[in-house]
C-alpha cells in the first residue's frame, strides 16, 4: 500500500472556494414609510425627506402602514404615535411580528417627551423617537443614523451567512478525499475512534472492513496513472454502494485501499457487507488484463469485529490491526476474496 504518490493530487486548494465580499449597500436611495393621520404634518415630512433624497411612501394610519410595509418592504418607518384606527405603538408592536419587521428601524414621533411615551416606544420595539414639534436637524440625523445602522446590520448578517457557508464547505473539504469523493483518512480515524467508544459505552458490536484492489500496481503500470485514478474512483463508488445504513462510513484508507466502518454490526453483518462490496466491484467488469486472478478489477477484503465484551484499550487500533491481518490472509489465499479474523489485545 502506498499513500505518498496520491497525497498531492488529493489536496483541495482553498482557492476552489468562491468567496466574494458581501454586497448589501443601498443600490437605490432608501425607501421611508411616513405614517401620520395629520395630512398637513405628513406632507411636510414627505417633502422634507424627499429633499433629503430619500424615496418616500405615506400612510394615514397604522392599518394602512402595515399593509404598505408588507407590499413595499421600506428600509425605515417614521411613525406618529397618536393616530386613530391603530395607533403608532400598537402598529409598531404588530410590525415586530411580521417577516423582517424587527429588523426595520422605526422612528416614533411622540407629541410630548414624557417618560411614559418614550418608555412605551422602546417597549414596542421602536429604534428611537423624535418629538413634535419636529426639530428638523434632529430628525435628519436620527434618520441617517438608523439607516446606517440597519445597513451595517444587513452587511453583518450577509457576512455571517457567507462565513457559515465557508465553514461548512471547509468542513466538507477537510474530510473528503479529493480523488474518490469518499471520506479521507483523517475523517476515518476520527470516526472509527468515536464509534469504537460508542460501541463500548452502549455495549454493541462494531465491524471494520479493509478493501484493497488486487494487482493494482500492474493496472497502473499498464494502463497509466490516469486510468488508475479513474479505476479508483469507480471502485470507491462501488464500495459505497455496498453499505446501506446512514451510520456506515466508506473512506479511503490510503493508495488503493478503502475502509468501511460499520457501527452496530456483528461478524455476520461485517462479512455480508464485505462480500457485497467484492461482488459489486466485480460486476463493474473493469478490464484488468494484468491481474493474475481475474479478467476484471477485483478487491480483497479483511473483516474484523469488536464485540462488546472485548473491553480493550485503544480499540480502534486493535480493530484496524485485525482487519489488516484478515486482508493479508485474503491476499495470501488467492485474492478476490474475503477473510475474517478475531480482534486480539496486546
Ligand atoms: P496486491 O494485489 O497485493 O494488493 O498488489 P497491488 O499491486 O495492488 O499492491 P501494491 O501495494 O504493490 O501497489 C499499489 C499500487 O497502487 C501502487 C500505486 O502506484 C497505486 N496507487 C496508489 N495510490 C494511487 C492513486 O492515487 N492513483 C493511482 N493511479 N494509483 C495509485
Ligand atoms: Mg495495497
Ligand atoms: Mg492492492
Amino acid at each position: 500500500m502506498t499513500t505518498d504518490d496520491t497525497s498531492d493530487r488529493n489536496k483541495h486548494p482553498i482557492s476552489e472556494l468562491n468567496i466574494s465580499p458581501p454586497d448589501v449597500t443601498f443600490t437605490k436611495s432608501p425607501l421611508i414609510l411616513v405614517v401620520d393621520d395629520d395630512l398637513f404634518m405628513r406632507k411636510i415630512l414627505v417633502r422634507y425627506l424627499e429633499r433629503e433624497n430619500y424615496r418616500v411612501v405615506e400612510a394615514a394610519n397604522g392599518m394602512e402602514a402595515l399593509k404598505l410595509y408588507q407590499d413595499l418592504e421600506p428600509d425605515m418607518i417614521l411613525l406618529d404615535a397618536l393616530m386613530p384606527v391603530l395607533d403608532g405603538f400598537e402598529c409598531c408592536s404588530r410590525l415586530q411580528k411580521l417577516p423582517n419587521g424587527d429588523h426595520t428601524p422605526v422612528l416614533i414621533i411622540t407629541a410630548l417627551e414624557d417618560r411614559e411615551s418614550v418608555d412605551r416606544a422602546y417597549e414596542v420595539g421602536a429604534s428611537d423617537y423624535v418629538t413634535k414639534p419636529i426639530h428638523w436637524a434632529v430628525l435628519r440625523q436620527r434618520v441617517r443614523r438608523l439607516l446606517e445602522q440597519a445597513n451595517l446590520r444587513q452587511q453583518l448578517e450577509a457576512a455571517n451567512q457567507q462565513l457559515a457557508f465557508v465553514v461548512k464547505e471547509l468542513q466538507r473539504l477537510v474530510s473528503i478525499d479529493g480523488l474518490t469523493q469518499v471520506a479521507n483518512r483523517r475523517c476515518l480515524d476520527e470516526y472509527l475512534d468515536q464509534e469504537c467508544r460508542r460501541s463500548l459505552r452502549e455495549q454493541i458490536p462494531i465491524s471494520l472492513v479493509l478493501c484493497d484492489i488486487d494487482f493494482f500496481k500492474n493496472y497502473n503500470d499498464n494502463y497509466g496513472h490516469q486510468e488508475g485514478d479513474r479505476c479508483l474512483q469507480e471502485v470507491a463508488q462501488a464500495i459505497s454502494r455496498a453499505t446501506n445504513r446512514p451510520a456506515d462510513l466508506v473512506a479511503r484508507y490510503g493508495g488503493e485501499e478503502f475502509a468501511i466502518v460499520l457501527p452496530n454490526t456483528d461478524e455476520e453483518g461485517g462479512m455480508n457487507v464485505a462480500l457485497r462490496a467484492t461482488e459489486i466491484v466485480r460486476s463493474l467488469q473493469l478490464i484488468h488484463e494484468h491481474s493474475k486472478v481475474s479478467d476484471f478489477v477485483t478487491i480483497s477484503c479483511g473483516v474484523a469485529t469488536l464485540t462488546p465484551w472485548q473491553n480493550l484499550l485503544a480499540q480502534a487500533n486493535h480493530l484496524l490491526k485485525a482487519a489488516d491481518r484478515a486482508l493479508y490472509t485474503a491476499k495470501g489465499e488467492g485474492r478476490n476474496c474475503v477473510r475474517q479474523t478475531d480482534v486480539i489485545g496486546d
